[in-house]
């Protein structure tokens, strides 16, 4: 999976992204990562990417032309026009099922703003995809990407160490993951739950989806809108609706 990243900051992205597993991912080859500075396509003498606004107004805006010469000349060495991510406070709030529709494109750009934006018309020339990260608003779209990059590569096969680790965490069928714990077993007076003593596979799998559940529910409950549940789980989650299972932890 190769992802392109037009911006006016590409030190920031390949930093950030070069370590960790990212960073592991890309010295095994199962990603890339290529950061261009728009900047490099200004036209101009002393190389500015931005101008002020047309009908007045605070900030700067990034200009159009860099913007597309950049894109250009991306796909004429790609040999191909792969979709544009922009990053922008004004797309669909990025999530793990857009994380996965993406994971299934060789090639993805993510166009980063900064200042006031970037000219509608670059836009509409080139983009296909507006997407944000929150409804909040940050400095520049270099952040949003890397956010996205980071997710979408765990899901390109072999990254992760264990595969299955990505399929039944959090937002797996619409659910939060359930706690975790590891060594000691006793931690400040507080015991690992018995059952995952118990070596029993089958209870441990049942405590997990229903620790799931009362997690989603306490914490997200508007996800179990779309929650894939059996009969069984939909009777446990009526009981914890109904307040009888509240105060049970294990
Ligand atoms: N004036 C713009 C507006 O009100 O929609 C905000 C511009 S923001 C200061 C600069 C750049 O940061 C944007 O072009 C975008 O690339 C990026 N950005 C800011 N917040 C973002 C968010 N929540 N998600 C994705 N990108 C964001």
């Amino acid at each position: 999976m190769n992802f392109h990243v037009m911006t006016l900051f590409p030190e920031m992205v390949l930093e950030g992204l070069g370590t960790s597993i990212t960073g592991r991912a890309m010295e095994k080859g199962l990603i890339s990562i290529e950061a261009v500075n728009i900047r490099d396509y200004s036209e101009e003498k002393h190389h500015h990417v931005d101008d002020a606004p047309y009908g007045g107004g605070a900030g700067m805006v990034m200009q159009p032309g860099p913007v597309c010469g950049c894109y250009e000349d991306l796909c004429r060495k790609m040999g191909k026009r792969p979709r544009v991510l922009y990053m922008t406070p004004q797309g669909r709030v990025f999530n793990q099922s857009i994380a996965r529709e993406l994971a299934g494109e060789d090639d993805l750009v993510f166009l980063c703003g900064h200042y006031e934006g970037i000219d509608e018309r670059a836009l509409e020339e080139i983009v296909t995809d507006y997407l944000s990260i929150g409804d909040y608003v940050l400095t520049g779209g270099e952040l949003p990407a890397m956010v996205m990059i980071d997710c979408i590569s765990r899901l390109v096969p072999g990254v992760l160490n264990n595969d299955a680790s990505a399929e039944i965490e959090s937002f797996h069928d619409n659910l939060l993951e359930y706690p975790q714990y590891t060594r000691p077993e006793v931690f400040r007076d507080r015991r690992v739950p018995e059952v995952l003593l118990s070596g029993h596979h089958k209870n441990i799998e049942t405590w997990r989806r229903e620790q799931s559940i009362k997690r989603t529910y306490e914490r997200r409950p508007e996800l179990l809108e779309n929650a894939n549940l059996s009969r069984k789980e939909q009777e446990y989650l009526a009981e914890l609706r109904s307040g009888e299972r509240a105060d049970e932890e294990d």
